[in-house]
């Protein structure tokens, strides 16, 4: 990407399992230049490095060396120590965020990706417009992030959204006879064994004894093959408890999808029918939609972290 980088406001970087992308944005959030590099697997000190050299990109393109960087990364942060839990990286229980400050200085703010993806959705994406913004992540996890009138929901571990690690619902478990599989989180029976990527892999294994993968469930649905509309209904129906349970802790009035699994044709038109099958009666229901901005939503919404009133 080339353009004039003399405009540049904020730096973002999405820091994914395999690639680290830096992006920088003018004021507007028009990108105005981007790399990849590829993420260290062996050590926490080359993950440093690595982060290091990306931020350092970001300010010398610039030519503001105390550019503000947001960084999204797969795990989580905590807000006052700066520590990662993270299983994808060798960051996990490291301080990550207050090793990149002391390194490099100036304005650096880390977020949960999920989080930075509701950001960058509900910031001039496809939730624009809307005051309760969810950002459901449908992908390799099961995550998301929460974004009131254009700002993350506060917390003390900045958790809101991360509804991949409650409970499923009981009575579709008894119904199908699901079992309760352990979660990545290490707790038993969370909704990411069963709705995620992977999760639609094993529930058709549970009810039809074949590992089918969600794209391939999605298109034995369409050619009219029984046994994979029954495992998407039931997909569906898990969902549909998730977008209940959503609407009753949160009420958005607008859910956006991204992950993997939000490239399934009409999904948010099955979620939205899932969901009025269960809801309570008389209750408005949430757009739910397709993202705007979709896997560029990691790095823009990195950038959100550290815009001025963020
Ligand atoms: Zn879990």
């Amino acid at each position: 990407m080339s353009a004039s980088t003399s405009d540049a406001a904020w730096g973002g970087i999405d820091l994914g399992g395999t690639k680290i992308e830096a992006t920088l944005f003018d004021s507007n959030l028009t990108a105005l230049a981007s790399r990849r590099i590829p993420t260290p697997r062996q050590s926490y000190a080359d993950l440093l490095e690595a982060l290091t050299a990306e931020i350092t990109w970001l300010r010398v393109a610039s030519g503001q060396p105390d550019l503000p960087v947001g960084i999204g990364i797969p795990g989580l942060i905590d807000p006052i120590t700066g520590q990662s839990v993270t299983a994808n990286l060798p960051a996990n229980g490291m301080p990550l965020g207050n090793d990149l400050k002391a390194r490099n200085g100036g304005f650096i703010r880390l977020a949960n990706d999920c989080k930075c993806f509701a950001l960058s959705e509900a910031i001039g994406g496809a939730g624009e417009g809307y005051h309760t913004v969810f950002g459901l992540i449908l992908g390799t996890g099961l995550g998301g992030g929460v974004v009131v009138d254009g700002a993350l929901l506060p917390g003390p571990n900045v958790l809101a959204g991360e509804i991949g690690h409650a409970a499923l619902p009981a009575p579709i478990m008894a119904r199908y006879n699901l079992p309760i599989l352990p979660c990545g989180c290490g707790r038993q029976g969370c909704f990411e064994t069963f709705l995620c990527g992977t999760g639609m892999t094993r529930l058709a294994k549970t009810l039809a004894g074949a590992p089918l993968t969600a794209p391939e469930v999605v298109a034995a649905t369409a050619q009219g093959d029984e046994t994979a509309a029954h495992i998407l209904d039931v997909w569906l129906q898990i969902a549909g408890e998730l977008l209940h349970s959503l609407q009753l802790h949160i009420d958005p009035d607008c859910i956006v999808l991204g992950g993997g699994l939000s490239n399934i044709e009409g999904l948010e038109h099955n979620l939205a029918d899932a969901l009025a099958s269960v809801a309570l009666p008389g209750l408005r229901a949430p757009l739910i939609c397709k993202p705007k901005f979709g896997d560029s939503s990691g790095a823009r919404g990195a950038a959100l972290l550290v815009r001025p009133d963020a």
